[in-house]
């Protein structure tokens, strides 16, 4: 059998691997990972194990039994696609089968790198070193609000640290939600005693304080700074793969990408989705796990001559926030009517996006039992009376 080399032992690399030995794949498996630690789920961070609640989140899998040799720490620098190698390190490793999964690396806030207590929260590491900030109750500075930002401000106002959010647009998730949606959220950092700044931004973080551009300084034991994160795609560069213009490697509905033998998963590949008729790039934990079984089942068929597999799923992601669990469903981004079910400045509500009468999204604060239901509505492409979808007391499933 051909030998499948995975690059990243994230979520998405580790997951194929995994996928590949269920599927009854009984080549060779090699998972090889940047960072020094046993492969870890990512979500805890900002959570559980940011407050100490966990000491790590390393994923229960038997590699050794599933016969998957890790290499960790080490990082793979190239891809020569037509000699089928990788250049790492400690040399270079041949492939048959490459998975690219190497996720994404958090943007930085330009000036601020390197620089004393200026934070980014994507590894193990990272939250590490935010810990003792916690337990230290510094003041903190988290610059931007969108899902990062709100789940570091949510844990440190736990820990009793003073929180200052710095959001350079109106309001938080400014670039995924709209306006009337993420309009109650911004209560939210009040009410567990944060301070929002909207419309306010960095000019520059000097030992101890951020320096707003409008002159306002803010005091800083430690700044985090959450702004979003792009494709860890660079090492890619002179390697011939195709990208698009946000990094990502562009893949197929089949995970393929434009090099033969090469697939890409997780957070650094985007696909064709036929489901909303555009590319999509998702930056989230279930499409790290979905993804890496199509690509398991495409890298079968490619030996089988069976059908190849599409990746095209409801996309869904949950957030735990201010002490609201928040999840969503599907896509909005063709929704021609939007919908609320109960009253966004209550405890419990959710918004409903529909499409010529057909559920295509789903927001649900509180209410778990509509985004179940939800969610196997969109996949089943349900077309909604929206009078009885703005009754919360009506079961999404009987609208
Ligand atoms: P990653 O998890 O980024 O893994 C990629 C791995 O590849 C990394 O370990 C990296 O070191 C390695 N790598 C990169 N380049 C190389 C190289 N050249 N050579 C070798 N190795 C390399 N999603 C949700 O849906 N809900 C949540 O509540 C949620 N919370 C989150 C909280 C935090 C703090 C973070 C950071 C993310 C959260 N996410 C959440 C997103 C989710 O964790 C990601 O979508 C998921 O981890 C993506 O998995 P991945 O394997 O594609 O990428």
């Amino acid at each position: 059998a051909r030998n499948v080399v995975v690059v990243g032992a994230g979520m998405a690399g580790v997951q194929t691997a995994v996928a590949l030995r269920e599927a009854g794949f009984t080549g060779p498996v090699t998972l090889i990972g940047a960072e020094p630690h046993q492969p870890y789920d990512r979500p805890p961070l900002s959570k559980a194990v940011l407050l100490g609640a966990a000491e790590d989140s390393a994923f229960d899998i038997d590699f050794e039994a599933l016969d998957i040799t890790l290499r960790l720490g080490l990082d793979v620098t190239a891809l020569r696609a037509d000699g089928h190698l990788l250049e790492t390190a400690e040399g270079p490793v041949p492939y048959d089968v490459l998975v690219l999964a190497t996720g994404a690396e958090p943007i930085t806030l330009p000036g601020t790198e390197g620089v004393r207590g200026v934070h980014l929260l994507r590894t193990l590491d990272d939250a590490a070193r935010l810990r003792p900030v916690l337990e230290r109750r510094h003041d903190v500075v988290v610059v931007g609000a969108g899902w990062i930002g709100a789940e570091f401000a949510t844990a440190a106002r736990a820990a009793g640290c003073a929180v200052t959010v710095v959001e350079a647009a109106a309001r938080p998730l400014a670039g995924t939600l709209p306006a009337e949606v993420a309009a109650p959220m911004a209560d939210w950092y009040a009410e567990s005693g944060a301070e929002l700044l909207t419309d306010a931004r960095v000019d520059r973080v000097e030992e101890g304080t951020v320096v707003l551009d409008d002159g306002r300084t803010l005091p800083a034991g430690a700044v985090v700074v959450g702004i979003g994160a792009r494709p860890a795609t660079g090492w890619l560069t002179g390697s011939g793969i195709e990208r698009g213009p946000d990094g990502s490697i562009t893949a197929d509905a089949s995970l393929r990408t434009s090099l033969p033998d090469v697939y890409a998963v997780g957070d650094c590949a985007s696909f064709p989705s036929a489901r909303y008729g555009e590319r999509l790039l998702i930056h989230h934990w279930d499409n790290a796990l979905q993804g890496p079984r199509t690509v398991a089942a495409a890298i079968l068929a490619a030996e089988s001559g069976d059908p190849l597999p599409v990746h095209d799923p409801v996309p869904y992601f949950w957030s735990e926030q201010f002490g609201r669990f928040v999840q969503y469903a599907g896509h909005h981004a063709h929704a021609d009517t939007l919908v609320w079910r109960g009253d966004g400045a209550g405890a419990a509500w959710s918004v409903c996006w529909l499409k010529a009468g057909a559920l295509v999204a789903v927001l649900a604060v509180g209410r778990p039992r509509d985004l179940a239901q939800g969610r196997r509505l969109i996949e089943s492409g349900a077309v909604l009376d929206p009078e009885r979808v703005a009754d919360p007391a009506v079961p999404l499933k009987s609208t």
